[in-house]
């Protein structure tokens, strides 16, 4: 999956290649989907919902710039393997889920599984989590209609949020901001498909 999917397509990032490779993607879906587990694609995670491809969690990750030491916030918590693949890389990532079924159950896989740098919550994670802020990098897994204020206000100094956005609720394209001292610098990656970011400074309801 990793030499196929990702270095192949051109994520250069040692620390994100070597945690797509440690991180068992199979343990983050359900058993009928364990022989999907390492193919290129979404899967279904049950509530309507899907685990991201394995390429646009590494492009995610890669985009971000983390460093060992960085404090990572997560929005769209999902099957929490997005999580996983970031606490390998960061010192210390929190992570939001807006449906407490899929939080539950990603806090308790994250525990099983040892990765014990992860904090989940469950909450609209388009406020994000001003009183654990400010985050060296923000990663967003559903797609808005905007970048949301609150996120950018809660990124550090040099840090940098990574969203899908888009004026319909399943196509978008990847936005990411850096924030240097006032000033933001955004920029296009390109188009992206991710399930709608629904919330207070997302979409109002699910679709
Ligand atoms: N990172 C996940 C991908 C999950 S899909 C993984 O690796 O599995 C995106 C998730 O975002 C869904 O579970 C959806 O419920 C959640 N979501 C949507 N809007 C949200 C919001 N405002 N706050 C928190 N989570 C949200």
């Amino acid at each position: 999956m990793v030499d196929r999917q990702i270095v192949e397509r051109g994520v250069e990032d040692g620390a994100v290649i070597a945690a797509m490779r440690a991180v068992p993607r199979d343990c983050f879906v359900g058993e009928e989907m364990h022989e999907f587990a390492y193919d290129d694609t979404a899967l279904p995670i049950g509530e309507g919902q899907t685990i991201s491809q394995p390429f646009i969690v590494a492009a995610m990750a890669s985009a971000a710039g983390l460093r060992p030491d960085s404090r990572v916030l997560e929005v769209g918590t999902g099957s929490g393997y997005g999580a996983a693949v970031l606490s390998v890389v960061a010192g210390e990532v929190w992570t939001i889920e807006r449906i407490a079924a899929l939080a539950d159950q990603a806090r308790a896989r994250l525990a099983d599984l040892g990765y014990d740098n992860v904090h989940v919550v469950h909450g609209d994670g388009t406020l994000g989590l001003p009183e654990d802020a400010p985050f060296d990098a923000i990663i967003v897994t559903a797609g808005g209609p905007a970048v949301p204020d609150a996120l950018v206000e809660q990124l550090a100094d040099g840090g940098t949020l990574v969203i899908p956005v888009g004026s319909e609720t399943r196509v978008q394209r990847l936005v990411r901001v850096r924030r240097h001292g006032g000033d933001l610098v955004e920029e296009d990656l390109g188009p992206v498909r991710f399930v709608p970011l629904v919330g207070d400074q997302g979409w109002t309801r699910p679709p």
